[in-house]
């Protein structure tokens, strides 16, 4: 069963379009990346796949069910880490995810193993109060986890967390997955999402513009792969000028040859013939940061770049 399925989804806001005609579907198991500048409608999306909101106009299904109207135990499936976690800064870790587990009706019996798995296990007994933006976005991170879901829905997860904590929550993301829960997280930092993710989801002014995995996509995108060939660069670039896309000028000592993506096996082949001239080769695929500017024209929001790391 598909864990997600949009099918013309429209949302308005009095006479302003925030999401137009959005269609996708994601299998379970998976983990998708929302990617979009602010205001693109990821949010928005979120809030659907949740059933906070109704769609305008199309229809969304949710491990099967509408959301918008589907009763307790739907919402017991699909766990949610808002963009800006809130917690009782006096209440302790533990009572903390005690307190939410009481109001999902999740067993209070997880707890523990909850705060190991985010490692929190020695902060459990530590008001919120003291801990550190990383640490409550993992206590965020166990209450979406509560109750086993099915799909978790992570706005923003790694905002404000460094390079470590990211690495970290993306090997829970990782586990996650892999035991069949589907993940749909949005973010801006391209880099960290690119090889740790299954499935982009490029946004742009509430339209999908683009879905599929990297591979997909870059077949899509049509964008061709960099190859840098080192060595005797003025003849290489002698035998190589004309027969691939573009031959750049040769810098001293390599040559940069921009060779469509299907054709990349037969210049490596080419090279590996000139192997007097020829002695190191390094291959440059279209990025996922690539393919965000070639599908949304743009690139992603200076502003929130700044986030990263
Ligand atoms: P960001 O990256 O900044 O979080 P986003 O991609 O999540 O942005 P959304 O929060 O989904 O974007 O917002 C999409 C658009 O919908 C924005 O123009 C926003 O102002 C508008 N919007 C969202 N909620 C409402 C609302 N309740 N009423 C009116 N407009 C809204």
């Amino acid at each position: 069963m598909a864990a997600v399925t949009a099918t013309g989804v429209g949302k308005d806001y009095g006479t302003s379009t925030v999401l137009n005609e959005v269609s996708f579907t994601v299998p379970e198991g998976k983990c998708v990346a929302l990617i979009g500048h602010n205001g693109a409608g990821k949010t928005t999306l979120m809030k659907l796949i949740l059933g906070l909101i109704r769609p305008t106009r199309g229809r969304i299904e949710v491990l099967g069910e509408n959301p918008a109207v589907a009763a307790a135990p739907f919402r017991a499936k699909v766990g949610f880490l808002p963009e800006n976690v809130a917690f009782h800064d006096q209440m302790t870790g533990y009572d903390t995810l005690r307190f939410f587990a009481e109001l999902k009706s999740a067993s209070t019996g997880e707890v523990q193993d909850l705060l190991a798995r985010v490692g929190l296990t020695r902060a459990a007994g530590q008001k919120v109060r003291t801990y550190s933006k990383g640490m409550r976005q993992r206590l965020g991170l166990a209450q979406a986890l509560l109750g086993k879901p099915r799909l978790m829905l992570l706005d923003e997860p790694t905002t404000g967390l460094d390079p470590v904590l990211r690495t970290e929550f993306f090997e829970i993301i990782r586990g996650l997955t892999s035991a069949g829960t589907t993940v749909v997280l949005s973010s801006h930092i391209l880099t960290e999402l690119e090889a740790r993710t299954d499935i982009a989801a490029i946004m742009r002014e509430g339209q999908l513009v683009a879905f599929g995995d990297l591979e997909t996509l870059r077949q899509q995108a049509g964008l061709p792969a960099m190859v840098r060939a080192r060595g005797n660069a003025a003849a290489l670039a002698a035998k190589l000028n004309g027969a691939f896309v573009k031959t750049v000028a040769p810098a001293a000592d390599y040559v940069d040859v921009e060779c469509a993506l299907p054709r990349k096996m037969d210049l490596l082949r080419t090279l590996t013939g000139f192997a007097d001239l020829c002695t190191d080769v390094e291959v440059r695929l279209p990025t996922l940061d690539d393919l965000y500017v070639h599908f949304s024209g743009r690139s992603i929001d200076a502003g929130a770049k700044d986030n990263a790391p």
